[in-house]
């Protein structure tokens, strides 16, 4: 194994995310109570109970098909701001990483430079979509490092590259404590906004710390 996402990987990945989100799911919603409407954790939980019920009904045929079923189920299932750009995010990695239209016989990009570039596009469509810069207080200031650390560590491969992203996006959501909310329900608090952990940003650090996870060779 060359630490490759092949599909048991992004399988592992979404479960294990799947598994974190619920047992996370009362933090996240305490955090989201403070600086928001309190259903950051309720919401995602509700979205990754049915991504795990979709995984159940067909076996992906790749890591691109399942991580854009994750996507798709995400911006059908998940209210608020974070289900259409976690759906949009997975549905993006997933797009990258599929040959054109899955075709038979056609190789999909592997590797660990094959996911940077990956979750570069996935940290671009949650951009394009909300339009967040790093220090706007949103799951960007989580992203960002991560793709950017992800990309910095490829060379090590894919655990190595995965754990660092995973580092980092730890990192950037404990950063977001001191900052005022320029997007989101968080940005009507104003200054009020700091002091507190954006929910969001916790919960990208999940998605990373799953990957981590999920590509660990051990
Ligand atoms: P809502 O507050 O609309 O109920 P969610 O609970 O689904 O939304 O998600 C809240 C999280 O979504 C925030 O903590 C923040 O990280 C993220 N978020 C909100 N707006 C944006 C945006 N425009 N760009 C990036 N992330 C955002
Ligand atoms: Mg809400």
């Amino acid at each position: 194994m060359d630490g490759t996402l092949d599909t048991p990987r992004a399988e592992a990945w979404i479960r294990t995310l799947a598994t974190a989100v619920a047992a996370h799911e009362a933090e996240l919603t305490a955090l989201h109570a403070a600086i928001g409407d309190g259903d950051h954790g309720s919401n995602l939980r509700r979205g990754f109970d049915a991504v795990l019920a979709a995984l159940g009904d067909v076996p992906a045929a790749s890591p691109g098909a399942l991580l854009t079923t994750t996507g798709s189920t995400l911006i059908s299932r998940v209210g608020g701001a974070s289900g259409p750009l976690y759906g949009s995010a997975f549905r993006a990695v997933g797009h990258a990483l599929a040959t054109p239209d899955e075709e038979p016989g056609s190789r999909p990009p592997t590797g660990a430079q094959a996911l940077a570039a990956a979750l570069a596009e996935g940290l671009a469509a949650v951009q394009r979509l909300g339009g967040a810069q790093p220090g706007d207080k949103t799951m960007v200031d989580a992203f960002a490092p991560a793709v950017d650390a992800f990309r910095a560590a490829a060379g090590s491969g894919t655990a190595a590259a995965a754990q660092a992203a995973a580092t980092a996006a730890r990192k950037g959501a404990d950063a977001t404590v001191p900052l005022v909310a320029r997007k989101g329900r968080a940005s009507y608090l104003g200054p009020r906004s700091a002091g507190h952990l954006d929910p969001g940003a916790v919960s990208t650090a999940l998605l990373f710390e799953a990957l981590a996870e999920a590509c660990r060779e051990d």
